[in-house]
Parts: structure tokens; sequence; C-alpha cells
């Protein structure tokens, strides 16, 4: 009777792990907050999580904030509210999340910063990011080699600068980067910058809206560049590349025997690579958002699994408590020259999309 007992316990609990292969592999839930849906690139970024998660076994929730900063906070209490043990967050502002980061460290939540640092927290486990400082070199590197091809003879060349968002901390690294390379072309004075506005507090873009940067590019147009020609733009974005574009067109750059000016960019969206494939935009910065994507994810199965995170990097990123280990992939530059091969060839588009 015993054996009969412990015979059927037995083939109750087999039933029971056969019956619940949902239970078992269930890692359980996991918060993405992503910034806004205005970029297509954060849209890929939240999609690859969340599609890679699933496939991990993690139930994720993925939630955009619309550039809208309370919005964001209400989302990611909810999210720590419906227990989630990982919150993957690309900030809006990153020094907006203190509190509600405090919250879910006593919740025994970790937290990974997603491209962009979360600063002023203790409350940050993890960063996973793109080299920052080196976005920058590359834009601006192919900055001068665009006013070199298109106006070798012309010296100096007159450049304006355009600066990311001064809530985001990565606007400063790409800023920095860039004068990594410019500020020598300056001081030697092959570059001019004729508006004589420069530093991040005088060429930032809030929210890294594109029609600001159209308004300040039209303001400088008209005051700095009536009787003289701008030979380049930094810009740090394409969405911001995409305004100042149109300020140039709109007074008649790129026709007649008027040149466009060399205007960079950054996340090869497909309107500004189409721009590129058109002699509008000279360049823009590849960065694989699927890459970033599994990078988070790992980093999430190796808290949760007890293990440590792969990072690369344990010096850059210090958010104003601490430093945060980083995993850092490397951005790409790509122009006219190469931008089918490396999009299309990394599986980033069809030859279809860009021809289209
Ligand atoms: C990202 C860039 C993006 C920008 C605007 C930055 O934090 O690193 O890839 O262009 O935000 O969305």
């Amino acid at each position: 009777m015993k054996l009969i007992t412990s015979l059927l316990a037995a083939a109750a609990v087999s039933v029971a792990s056969f019956a619940m292969p949902a239970f078992a592999q269930d890692k359980g839930a996991v918060g993405i907050s992503m910034p806004t849906k205005t970029s297509t690139r954060w849209i890929s970024d939240g999609e690859t999580m969340e599609k890679l998660f699933k496939e991990a076994g993690y139930t994720p929730d993925l939630q955009f904030a619309d550039d809208d900063i309370p919005n964001q906070l209400a989302q990611i209490e909810n999210m720590v509210t419906k227990g989630a043990k990982v919150l993957v967050i690309g900030a809006i502002d990153g020094t907006t999340l203190s509190d509600i980061l405090a919250k879910a460290h006593d919740a025994g939540v970790k937290v990974i910063a997603y491209d962009r640092l979360i600063r002023d927290s203790g409350n940050v486990d993890y960063y996973a990011t793109f080299d920052n400082f080196q976005v920058g070199v590359l834009q601006a590197t192919s900055l001068v080699d665009g006013l070199k091809a298109q106006f070798g003879d012309v010296k100096p060349w007159n450049v304006e600068l355009f600066g990311g968002s001064p809530d985001d901390n990565n606007a400063f690294f790409f800023y920095d980067g860039a004068m990594s390379v410019l500020q020598p072309l300056i001081d030697s004075g092959d570059i001019v910058i004729k508006s004589g506005q420069q530093g991040m507090d005088q060429v930032g873009t809030l929210r890294w809206d594109g029609a600001v940067a159209q308004a300040r590019m039209e303001n400088l147009l008209s005051s700095t560049y009536t009787d003289a020609q701008v030979h380049g733009v930094l810009s740090p974005y394409d969405g911001l590349s995409i305004g100042i574009l149109s300020a140039l067109k709109g007074v008649g750059y790129g026709s007649g025997d008027q040149k466009m000016a060399v205007v960079t960019g950054q996340d090869a969206e497909l309107p500004s690579v189409k721009s590129i494939l058109a002699d509008e935009q000279y360049s823009t910065v590849f960065k694989d958002t699927r890459e970033l994507a599994k990078v988070a994810v790992n980093m999430t199965d190796a808290i949760l699994g007890g293990k440590e995170p792969e990072v690369n990097d344990t010096k850059t990123y210090d958010n104003g408590v601490k430093v945060i280990p980083s995993y850092l992939l490397k951005p790409v530059s790509v122009d006219k020259s190469n931008a089918k091969d490396i999009l299309v060839g990394a599986g980033y588009y069809t030859e279809d999309q860009i021809n289209n």
C-alpha cells in the first residue's frame, strides 16, 4: 500500500511537471522602458529585446514613454509593482530616476541603463551602450573627410556645431568625441565656427528635437551666412540632420551652383540613409541596435542566473555616484561609399528598403 501511494505520488509529480512546462520555463518579469517612438531606433531596440527575452523564457513588459518624464516614471513604477526582477531603461532625462530606482532597489530589482547612462543614482547595476566618445570621433572625422572632398580648395571651412539633448549624458560624449577631432583644426584656423557658438550650453538641442535644430539652423543662416557659405554642420543625430538639411535647402543649398554643406548624423535611420544615397546628408553612424538588445538580455540572464555579466569597460561611465560597469559596442561610420555594403550586409535593411 505504501508502495502504491508513493508510486501515485511520483506519478502526480511527473504529471504536474509535464503539464506545467510553462511555469518551469518562466524566468520572471522584466521591464523594458524605452524613451520614445519618434525615432525608429528605439522601436527596434525595444522590439528586439522583447523578442529575445521571450525566447529566453522571460515575460517582458515593453513600454515607450513618449519623451514624457512623468510618463516614464509611472511606467517604471508600474513595472516594479508588477514584480519585474530586472529593469532595462533607456532614460529620457538621465537625472530624474533616482527616487523610483531607490524603490526598485528596496524591492530587490536590478537595473541596467540602456544606451543612455542613468545619472545621480547608486541603484544602477550595469550599463549597456556603444562607445559614445567614438561616435563623436567618427562624426567629426567624416565631417572633415567630407570637407576635404567637397571643399578641399576653400579654406577656412565654415562649420556650425549641433549637440544632442543636454539631459542625455551621451550628448556630452558625442560632443567631446567630435571636438577631440575638430578643436585642433579650429586652433590651426582650418575650421572657423563663424557664429562663435560652441560648447554644449550653446549648441545643445533639447529632447533631440529636429524642429528645434531646423529653427536654430535657419537663425544661423540668416544671422551669419547671408554673405558667406556654411561648408559643414556637425549634427549628432539623423533626426536633427533632417531639420538642418531642410533649413539649408530652404535657402538654396544643394541646388544650382550652391553645393550642399557636409552634414553628419547618427543611427542610420532609413530616411537619412536614402538622403545619403541622394547626395544630401553626407554621413551617419550605424549602431546595430539588435546587438545592443542582445547585450542587455545577456546581462539580465547572467544577473538572474547568479553570474557576473560580461563587461568591457569599468572606468569610463561615472554617473555622479559610482562608476557603472559597462559593455560598449563599436559604432561604424557610414557614407555613400559603404552604406549599402554595411547596412544591407548586416541585414539591418534590405536592398529594397534602401532603394525605394
Ligand atoms: C542615442 C542616439 C540617438 C539619440 C536620439 C542617444 O542617446 O545614443 O543613438 O540618436 O539618443 O534618440
